[in-house]
């Protein structure tokens, strides 16, 4: 069911802490963490801490947590410095996209020269 934790979500056990991650913030509803296979010199995942399986789902069923994710992806980036520079906030959307954890997830992209439009 939606928002329901699940056991087999890579993202879940994170938040439970059964897998560890290197986290950058944390709050009541979102969790930041860096990438495992950082694409640029700031890469941090963040997300809900309830699991939604992607952007959309999320936006529909818990459109708070929409902005809980949005707002700490800013905050995120600016303590990485990116703010000044720019940076990029991507939901990767269903396999063909890249999706390949299927819990909501922003990707905070920054640090270095962005192209547009993207691969
Ligand atoms: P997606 O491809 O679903 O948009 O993004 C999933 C992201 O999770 C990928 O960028 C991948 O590198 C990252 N990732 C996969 N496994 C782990 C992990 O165990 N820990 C962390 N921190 N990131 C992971
Ligand atoms: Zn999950």
């Amino acid at each position: 069911m939606a928002g329901e934790p699940q056991a087999d979500c890579l993202f879940c056990k994170i938040v439970r802490g059964e897998v560890p991650a290197t986290l950058v913030r944390e709050t009541e509803t979102v969790l930041a963490f860096r990438d495992i296979n950082p694409q640029a010199p700031t890469h941090v995942l963040v997300i809900p801490k309830a699991h939604y399986r992607d952007a959309a789902d999320l936006a529909s069923s818990a459109p708070q947590l929409v902005a809980d994710v949005l707002r700490e992806a800013g905050e995120v980036a600016a303590e990485e410095k990116t703010d000044s520079t720019g940076y990029r906030i991507v939901f990767n959307t269903g396999a063909g996209a890249g999706q390949t954890v299927f819990h909501a997830h922003a990707h905070l992209l920054g640090g270095r020269g962005l192209e547009w439009p993207p691969g």
